[in-house]
């Protein structure tokens, strides 16, 4: 028996309305793919298309950190740092389908361009690449810390765990992540007054190292009384995130179309 539906989530921007996949940076090949249309084809059912992070987003509301609630922000943040938005019950897409890419937002004027390119992007601070990459340039200036013993598989694991065994170095560039991430947060806060604002990914492995300087930057740049209405917390559903969003954007997508 064929299924009714297919949902599937892929990394980088779609428009979920059509199917296009604009671009997937990491998915050699995808660019332009009209994936909603050539799946449907194969599969012999209807198939929603999504981007990866507003699935994520979606599982985190519905059965996650942000069930229950009306206005609702997930960031994630791992290689690099991406997001999601429900507001009033909905999870916003946009006028190209693209909306919800919260990493993308400006950090720093004089900041390291993200993987994209864009200099003094979010994700070019906060994300595990960035502080892997960050943590290189900064021994290649020749700032001393114990990562210069980790030779070229250095990355964003070994700078927390050097950060927990108290290198400098390590802990400014966690600092700084945290600090970014917050001051974002704080930024959304003030133009949306969400309920609740998750974080997930990879990069929560390092706990305190990121969410002390993540909480105490937020109120730097937030109102206080939507900040008094809104609870930053951690992601609820770790890696399965991603699989349960399909699920429950299919059920509300093909619901919806009847
Ligand atoms: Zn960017």
């Amino acid at each position: 028996m064929a299924p009714v539906g297919v949902a599937i989530g892929l990394p980088g921007p779609v428009d979920p309305r059509t199917g296009l996949v604009y671009a997937a940076p990491n998915l050699h090949g995808w660019e332009g793919i009209e994936a909603g249309r050539l799946l449907a084809d194969r599969l012999g059912c209807r198939v929603a298309v999504q981007n990866d992070a507003n699935l994520a987003a979606f599982a985190e509301w519905t059965a996650g950190a942000g069930r229950g609630t009306r206005d609702f922000v997930f960031l994630t943040v791992s290689t690099g740092v991406g997001g999601g938005l429900i507001l009033d019950g909905e999870l916003v897409t946009g006028a190209a389908g693209t909306a919800g890419e919260l990493g993308h937002v400006p950090a720093d004027l004089d900041g390291p361009p993200c993987g994209q390119g864009h200099a003094g992007c979010l994700e070019g601070i906060a994300s595990g690449t960035a502080i892997a990459e960050r943590a290189r340039a900064a021994l290649a200036a020749g700032e001393r810390s114990r990562l210069a013993a980790v030779g070229d598989s250095l990355d964003a694991r070994d700078v927390q765990a050097a950060a927990e065994a108290g290198d400098a170095l390590a802990g400014r560039l966690f600092d700084e992540a945290g600090r970014a991430l917050g001051r974002a947060i704080g930024g959304i806060v003030n133009v949306l007054s969400p309920e609740v604002v998750a974080i997930g990914g990879g990069l929560l492995g390092a706990g305190e190292l990121l969410f002390t300087p993540l909480r105490a930057a937020i109120g730097e740049i937030a109102f206080a009384v939507p900040l008094r209405r809104c609870r930053v917390v951690p992601a609820a559903l770790g890696t399965d995130a991603g699989l349960v969003g399909a699920t429950a954007w299919a059920v509300r997508r093909f619901t919806a179309e009847g």
